[in-house]
């Protein structure tokens, strides 16, 4: 039977690439959502056909509906996010991929999961934001969450023998290091947005670009890969890997390792997301062993990379302070953004938050969103 996919984020990095997957395999869209690039969602529409769309900014909203008025059959229109959660919980949905920027897409998450449908996750600020809700919904409900993060892949991937999976002992989780890999902070203090934006082995998003080049990004996939494989944060090592070729390893009882390679091309966890259990020739090129001439290891510099050791440190402090980790960084990568701050106020912003108060253990979905105004609010109120 054909496969049914629902791309949320359709217009971004990854739900391009997602796209390049449902068209290299043959699967049905069901439906796709967009922010603002409605231009870009017009000609997805042409493309695959969806039966709904969901554009959630309301102004451009208001421009697809004139858009979609010159189709001879235009998919039905939803807004905002209630439209993005009306589409999640659609129960025609199939699988739903998540690639939406932020914690803009935990309820959409949330929803999927709720419906019954199996989650493909990239959007990892869901389980940074709401681990203990998404990880409990998955539970009740008996779905699959499939890790599209390339890192968590790879663990996924290294795990998939049941037997060997009883006796994990750690995971490696491998960070390239990002642009300033080696740099300290007196000359990271004059790196502007157009420095950071300069990723070596991906091509991404620019939030996520930031979190690479801040590491940020290996702190929330720290946090991520403890919700996703019921792990404490010390069985978690980072280990850089400056190449991208390892995506992660994990470690056995016996010492044993694991790795899981490939070029840095996203199409190749996008696909096993979305084909898993099988693996099926795809889009990715293979790694070319003759070029390639070495894989090299480094530590990551907590001391230099503010952003790493605060989200340690939240996730050790648990309930809400992974959440407001979160928070406080979307709010200063947005002013960083718009050249408001400078690169290290990110990671002042981002611990400074997370040292500002407990944040208990339990939760509620309220509790998380007001976690992440607090956040917000605290960022604004310390520049
Ligand atoms: P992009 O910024 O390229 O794309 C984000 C997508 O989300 C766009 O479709 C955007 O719509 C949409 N969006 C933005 N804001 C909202 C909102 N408030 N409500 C609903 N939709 C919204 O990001 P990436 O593709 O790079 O990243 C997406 C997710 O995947 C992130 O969580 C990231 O951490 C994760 N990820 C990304 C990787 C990568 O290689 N890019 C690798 C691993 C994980 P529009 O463009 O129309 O405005
Ligand atoms: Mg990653």
């Amino acid at each position: 039977m054909q496969k049914t996919v629902t791309l949320l984020g359709s217009t971004g990095s990854i739900g391009t690439q997602s796209l390049d997957v449902i068209r290299a395999q043959g699967y049905a869209v069901y439906g796709l959502a967009a922010h603002t690039r409605i231009e870009k969602l017009m000609e997805q529409i042409r493309e695959f056909a969806p039966q709904v769309v969901v554009v959630t900014d309301p102004a451009c909203a208001d421009r697809m509906e004139s858009l979609l008025a010159g189709l001879s059959q235009p998919p039905r229109l939803l807004r905002g996010s209630e439209g993005l959660l009306e589409l999640a919980s659609d129960p025609a949905a199939g699988i739903v991929l998540n690639a939406v920027v932020g914690i803009a897409g935990l309820g959409a998450t949330l929803a999927a999961i709720e419906s019954g449908h199996d989650v493909a996750l990239a959007n990892k600020e869901s389980l940074v934001t709401g681990g203990r809700l998404v990880t409990d919904a998955v539970k009740q409900h008996g779905v699959h969450l499939l890790p599209v993060d390339s890192e968590h892949s790879a663990i996924f991937q290294c795990l998939q023998d049941a037997h060997s999976a009883k006796s994990l002992e750690k995971v490696l989780l491998t960070a390239s290091g990002g642009p300033f890999f080696g740099k300290k902070a007196p000359e990271l203090a004059g790196m502007t947005k157009a420095d950071a934006l300069k990723h070596p082995n991906w091509d991404m998003g620019a939030k996520i670009t930031i979190d690479s080049a801040t590491l940020m990004n290996k702190g929330l996939e720290l946090i991520e890969a403890v919700w996703l494989f019921d792990l404490p944060p010390e069985k978690v090592q980072i280990v850089v890997q400056r190449q991208s070729i390892i995506h992660s390893m994990v470690q056995f009882s016996d010492k044993s390792i694991l790795a899981q390679l490939g070029v840095p091309d996203m199409r190749i966890p996008i696909q096993y997301a979305l084909t898993w259990p099988q693996r099926c020739p795809g889009p990715a090129p293979e790694l070319d062993f003759t070029t390639l001439r070495q894989i090299t290891f480094d530590v990551a510099d907590e001391e230099t990379f503010r952003c790493l050791a605060a989200c340690k440190k939240a996730i050790s402090k648990g309930g809400l302070a992974p959440c407001a980790a979160n928070g406080a960084n979307e709010e200063a990568v947005k002013l960083f953004l718009q050249d408001q701050i400078g690169f290290l106020d990110i990671g002042r912003l981002v611990e400074g938050v997370v040292d500002s108060q407990d944040f208990g253990q339990s939760y509620t979905l309220q509790d998380v969103y007001e976690c992440d105004r607090m956040a917000r609010a605290y960022v604004r109120e310390h520049l």
